[in-house]
């Protein structure tokens, strides 16, 4: 591995997505929640053999991060993305509903404050013997507390995700796999700044809907036990990405996702009653 120095330019760059793991990596290869994983879907988009297309949801996502980031990287996105707009020149409604999200994080004391902090400050880390990466939204190291700022559906609405062959319904913190983002990110930071075992920072979403009006919310992610748990989890799948990442084993593919559809041939007759 080489010592890449990991900065905004460089952070999704093809050389930090091979030397680092992050949590959306280790979620694309392994799944969770909602996200359903693929191995063979992971390792083309390292080779950079696939490009995720981005969704107009995760573009105003990344519209609404900028807005956190101050007025110079807002308009830097507005430049960058001329398909905000309609030929008419008018915003297009879902980003519209963006600046209404915005307006109502504004608007409230409570977020604005949870969203104090540097922005988009980078962590790196060794976990179980591979080097992780992590970028904190907004981060405010002298009250020890960081938070991530989170566009959804809904905050209270529930989604089903099938869990070691049981159905629940849970809310979008573990339909997206907050506890384990978060356990990754305050681990990684806390191995960054020298501090002793289970001394984690403060973690908290700032999550803002999609809903008209917007719906707004404070969540900690604070719960050691549970961080233990999720590192766990990371550690028991360590030995198995280490040999993808390396090239030492063959990926498998899901043959449910885009990518493995876009690469499939045939070779096989499948009976009708295995379908
Ligand atoms: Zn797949």
């Amino acid at each position: 591995m080489s010592n890449l120095i990991l900065t905004r330019d460089n952070y999704f760059s093809p050389c930090a997505e091979k030397d680092y793991v992050s949590c959306s990596q280790f979620l694309d290869f392994f799944g969770g929640g909602l996200l359903k994983g693929c191995e063979a879907r992971a390792m083309a988009k390292i080779r950079g053999e696939w490009i995720e297309e981005q969704s107009t949801a995760l573009l105003v996502g990344s519209y609404v991060h900028s807005w956190n980031e101050g007025p110079q990287e807002r308009s830097r996105f507005i430049a960058e993305h001329p398909e905000m707009f309609t030929k008419q020149g008018g915003l297009k409604c879902e980003y519209k509903q963006a600046d209404e999200m915005i307006a109502a994080l504004e608007n409230d004391e409570m977020c604005m404050f949870m969203l104090n902090g540097q922005k988009e400050i980078i962590f790196t880390a060794e976990l179980f013997g591979l080097k992780w990466k992590v970028r904190f939204d907004n981060y405010l190291p002298e009250k020890k507390r960081s938070s991530d700022l989170k566009t959804t559906r809904s905050i209270s609405d529930k989604d089903w995700i099938c869990e070691g062959g049981i159905n629940k319904k849970v809310s979008f913190v573990e339909a997206y796999c907050y506890p384990l983002r978060a356990a990754v990110y305050c681990e990684v930071e806390r191995l960054a700044m020298g501090r002793p075992e289970g001394d984690w920072i403060d973690f908290y979403l700032v999550a803002v809907s999609k809903e008209d009006p917007p719906d707004k919310a404070v969540i900690s992610l604070k719960d050691p036990e549970r961080y233990i748990k999720e590192l766990s989890v990371i550690e028991e799948c360590t030995p198995r990405l280490k040999l993808l990442k390396e090239g030492r084993l063959e990926p498998i593919r899901c043959e449910q996702c885009a990518y493995c559809r876009s690469t499939k041939q045939v070779s096989k007759v499948i009976h009708y009653s295995d379908i």
